[in-house]
């Protein structure tokens, strides 16, 4: 077992609807020792590749993606949210359905920061049903940037995300894969990696 899995297990919820709630460490209360650690997995899983910059996705990837970049010491961009963006002049905008809120919301990064020039690692917190690495995803190709891979902290394997990111050849590397849980008893099963 892992760090991440064993925190999980220490101090995740189980909550009905199949969401994990890590607030104690990563969705409320950040534990920066835990994110230093997620940072370090992550820059070593990815280690054979060249990336310049991190790309997540407001507000609960920006920690995890702040990790990766610090122990890389690359910028990271976070695509902010907005119901509907009027003007796509000077920026990229993609549509993402949100897991946790259950809407759609409209993603964006200003042009300035994301270039062609640019080589990706996208990170993020979770990976459900993989509608926000799919909608950052989109931004990059939208750039002309180069997707290096995406890098999740929790992956929820019972949801299609993982899978479809795969089978469409991504790159993708998560520290902690959840098979399946239980909110009536709490049990959580890991994959093993
Ligand atoms: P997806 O777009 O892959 O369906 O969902 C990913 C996003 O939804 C993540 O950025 C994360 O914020 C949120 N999310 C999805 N599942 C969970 C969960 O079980 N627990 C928490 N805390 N967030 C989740």
């Amino acid at each position: 077992m892992n760090f991440l899995e064993a925190k999980i297990l220490a101090d995740g919820v189980v909550k009905p609807g199949n969401v994990l709630k890590v607030d104690s460490f990563l969705n409320h209360q950040i534990d920066i020792r835990l994110m230093k650690k997620i940072g370090e997995e992550i820059k070593h899983r990815f280690a054979d590749v060249e990336f310049n910059k991190v790309l997540t996705i407001e507000s609960s990837g920006i920690a995890i993606a702040s990790a990766v970049a610090y122990v890389n010491e690359i910028p990271v961009v976070f695509a902010k949210k907005g119901q509907t963006v009027n003007s796509t002049d000077d920026k990229y905008v993609a549509k993402a359905y949100s897991f946790t809120h259950k809407k759609f919301n409209e993603i964006f990064v200003s042009k300035p920061y994301l270039k062609s020039t640019d080589k990706i690692l996208i990170v993020d917190d979770f990976l459900a049903n993989g509608e926000a690495s799919a909608a950052l995803i989109d931004l990059v190709k939208q750039a002309g940037a180069e997707l290096v891979g995406v890098g999740i902290a929790i992956e929820k394997g019972m949801q299609p995300g993982g899978a479809k990111l795969r089978e469409a050849g991504v790159r993708l590397e998560s520290v902690a894969i959840v098979d399946s849980m239980d909110a009536e008893s709490g049990f959580i099963q890991f994959r093993e990696q």
